[in-house]
């Protein structure tokens, strides 16, 4: 092979470089060709600033535009795509996502797909140097990032009109919320470059909705001090000049029985605790508070936390500012405090026994509650002890709460009250986001990009009906997210006219089913033992499904495994789901699903004098004949979510982001490669490289590939003489003899195995 000289196209870079106080920096030099490696074991982001911005400055001036930076960092940084690794084992995958975390490569592709693993500390990668580095840019021209996830979504979208989706998925305390707002805040950076106010205000109510939803849905668990206790989906709304104009927020299931009690070492959801540590004294005084959360019923277990990082104070103050910004009146975050107060004041009611009937200990926090609420005391407190209930014949009579009946009653008012309080938030913002101007909406080019932040799969040691939910979530998920991927590479290869290939997979429809499917489903056992009148519990549920699930192979009744003899028997079910076997409690399936609200309650609340919260319970207006006697359930409610969601995300582009965690002490530099394993294992990403790689491991454009590797073959190296760059990438394959592992399509060749990458790497490394 001829001997080259340096390409013309690469700058002439000075091998000298800026003096640091750590180890250099070099620019080294393979015959000519230029590239970076880091001799420190640091990433860009730790090196020296000035050290930092040298190599940033290289970067702007184009010197390694010529195609993928992370192809330029050395092997001991590991592989920036797993695509490319040598062979997918769990092995090789963890140490390749080993070694990138701990030389501070948080983000790893695999293919389009970005994984994510928390730092845990604060990353110099999120500025505006770092946005103007990603802006505009193909996806494998930087190294990976959300950043550039976020671009390509942009992209997509404002270039072929594509509706996009990034879906961020991955366990409790793995990054997704942090991550879908550093992908907010890329695109609110790279947005509206003429400043018109409409789209800055749109932009602005986009970015404080996040401060506002986490005061209110988030909460500290065990496993992240600031754990999102709901699902959200945004969709953020595009003019014909890419610019934001709208927006509209999904919530899913937000866990309200958080309200009544948390686990140790957990709290409540954290606007209780801003409230009454952030609220002046006159404004606590007006809500008959204090300041103290042990005195709260609700708030108690949650104060003992010591060490814990977030300031209730300073955050109430945001929170306030965020619901000015986004337009809320001054009497609409008069009423939300309000019911915050209320609720506290519910928790603390005390029934007891007077004679036969029940009273309430301590009548003085009714008053409180009716004051706050703006209802009439006595009402309230007929609400609190008695309900109306229609008889067979047609009357309705009022009928006394025993103790038990009043406690749940009142549980169930705190629940639903916080909830409502937390939809209408939702709702609230999204009034001031919607696409207002109809004529954009109808006629304009209005494209979408979807942000989707949900919870991941849940394995506690005592799942219940919520973590029953979640991983129904997270089976529909997995099942769109294998569908779209095969899909997206199917029309690729349609695209550019190249033949596809069956790529066999684990369908897990079959467990979609074991849960959705009307009648034989798990759902519709639980909901016909719900509304079978009488004496059904829980474990005449659980005979029922193993009854009439015994012989699915993805459902073990507990009762036929008893070599456990741990497990409680007759007491739980064991679904084996994609991401391995959960063992479920039946334990209140029924009283969740059921989430029961006595009509009376609700009708207080739509009677209110304080319009929001009649606004919060339209279903009040009805009368006791005029409910509907089968409200549907908690589980069919939130089947119906599922199945929208999926709907929607599947018409979009996906982009994927699975978070990983990297330990359970929220400790930097520490990758626990057993929990790594787990999370790899569940997220299905091993299965995703195989996917990726069982079709066409690799695919570039034609002018792009030529650039990289066109000093490997003397037809085309420095320039081609021949018709198209097709033909020409076609001469230098055929000169290396990969012509049986290559296909050429329309504007891109493909490559289906890393090894012929290889084999040109090599070549070109050894010029
Ligand atoms: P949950 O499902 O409980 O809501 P999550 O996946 O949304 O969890 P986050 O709240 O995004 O998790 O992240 C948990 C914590 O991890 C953050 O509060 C932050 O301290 C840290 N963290 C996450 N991502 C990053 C990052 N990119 N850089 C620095 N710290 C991060
Ligand atoms: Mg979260």
């Amino acid at each position: 092979m001829q001997t080259l000289s340096s390409p013309p196209y690469l700058p002439q870079l000075s091998h000298s470089h800026p003096k640091t106080t750590g180890s250099p920096v070099p620019v080294t030099s393979h015959q000519g060709l230029t590239s970076l490696s880091f001799a420190t074991r640091a990433s860009p982001s730790e090196l020296l600033p000035h050290a930092r911005h040298f190599i940033l400055s290289l970067l702007y001036r184009g010197a390694l535009e010529l195609g993928d930076m992370a192809e330029h960092e050395g092997l001991e940084f590991g592989k920036a795509d797993f695509v490319l690794l040598d062979q997918v084992t769990m092995e090789a995958f963890l140490s390749n996502m080993k070694l990138r975390f701990e030389t501070g490569r948080i983000y790893t592709y695999i293919g389009e797909v970005v994984v994510s693993v928390n730092p845990y500390r604060s990353m110099e990668l999120y500025d505006k140097e770092m946005i103007d580095f990603y802006r505009g840019r193909e996806l494998y021209e930087r190294p990976p990032h959300l950043y550039a996830i976020a671009d390509a979504a942009y992209k997509a979208m404002k270039r072929r009109a594509k509706d996009t989706c990034i879906v961020i998925s991955g366990e409790s305390g793995s990054g997704k919320t942090e991550a879908s707002k550093y992908i907010m805040q890329y695109i609110a950076a790279i947005t509206n470059p003429t400043q018109r106010q409409e789209v800055e205000r749109v932009k602005n109510v986009l970015l404080k909705s996040n401060c506002l939803l986490e005061a209110f849905g988030n909460a500290k668990t065990n496993r992240n001090d600031n754990s999102s206790r709901f699902g959200k989906y945004m969709d953020i709304n595009f003019d014909f000049k890419g610019d934001p104009t709208g927006g509209h927020i999904n919530n899913y299931l937000l866990e309200k029985s958080r309200v009544l009690k948390q686990q140790p070492g957990e709290r409540n959801f954290h606007s209780f605790y801003q409230l009454l540590r952030g609220a002046s004294d006159e404004q606590l005084n007006s809500l008959h508070l204090q300041r103290d959360p042990e005195l709260y019923s609700f708030t108690r277990d949650g104060i003992t936390l010591n060490n814990f990082p977030i300031n209730d104070t300073s955050s109430y103050k945001a929170v306030l500012d965020s619901m000015k910004v986004i337009g809320f009146s001054p009497e609409e975050v008069d009423s939300v405090y309000r019911i915050l107060a209320a609720i506290l004041h519910l928790g603390n009611l005390c029934f007891n026994m007077d004679g036969d009937s029940v009273i309430i200990d301590n009548e003085e926090l009714v008053a409180h509650i009716a004051q706050l609420t703006h209802c009439p005391t006595d009402s309230v407190l007929k609400t609190l002890l008695y309900r109306m209930v229609a008889t067979g014949g047609g009357d309705v009579i009022e009928k006394g709460h025993n103790i038990k009946e009043a406690n749940y009653a009142r549980d169930a008012c705190a629940k639903a009250f916080y909830e409502r309080l937390f939809c209408w938030i939702v709702g609230r913002i999204n009034n001031v986001i919607e696409v207002k101007n109809y004529n954009a909406r109808i006629h304009g080019k209005n494209t979408v990009i979807g942000v989707l932040d949900i919870y991941g799969f849940e394995i506690f040691e005592n799942n219940s009906f919520e973590q029953f939910c979640i991983n129904y979530c997270n089976e529909k998920l997995q099942q769109l997210f294998i569908e779209l991927i095969l899909r997206q590479e199917q029309d690729e290869y349609q695209r550019e006219g190249i033949e596809w290939q069956h790529i066999d997979y684990f369908n897990n429809q079959i467990i979609v089913d074991l849960v959705e499917q009307p009648h034989k489903g798990i759902i519709s056992i639980l909901d016909e033992a719900c509304l079978t009148v009488g004496g059904v519990t829980d474990t005449i549920f659980l005979e029922s499904m193993n009854t009439k699930l015994c012989k699915h192979p993805h459902y073990t009744s507990r009762k036929l495994s008893h070599t456990d003899k741990s497990l409680a028997f007759n007491r739980d079910f064991r679904i084996k789901h994609y991401a391995g076997f959960v063992t479920y409690s039946v334990e209140g399936f029924l009283d969740k699903n059921k989430d029961t609200l006595f009509q009376d309650f609700k009708r207080l609340m739509y009677n209110s004098k304080d319009p929001v919260l009649t606004d919060m319970w339209p279903d009040g207006q009805l009368s006791i004949s005029e409910v509907t006697k089968r409200p549907l359930t908690a589980a069919t409610l939130f089947k119906n979510s599922m199945i929208c969601l999926v709907d929607n995300l599947a018409c979009k582009e996906p982009y994927y982001v699975r978070c990983v965690k990297p330990n359970d002490q929220k400790a930097p530099y520490l990758f626990d490669e057993q929990r790594c394993r787990h999370q790899v294992e569940y997220l299905g990403l091993l299965e995703n490289v195989r996917v990726r790689r069982a079709g066409f491991a690799y695919r570039q454009p034609y002018e792009r590939f030529l650039l990289r590797y066109k000093m490997t073959c003397e037809y085309t190296w420095p320039n081609h003489l021949m018709n198209s760059d097709m033909e020409a990438t076609k001469a230098l394959i055929d000169h290396h003899r990969f012509e049986d592992d290559v296909a050429y399509g329309q504007t891109k060749v493909f490559i289906r195995t890393p090894q012929t990458l290889f084999s040109l790497e090599e070549e070109r490394a050894e010029l």
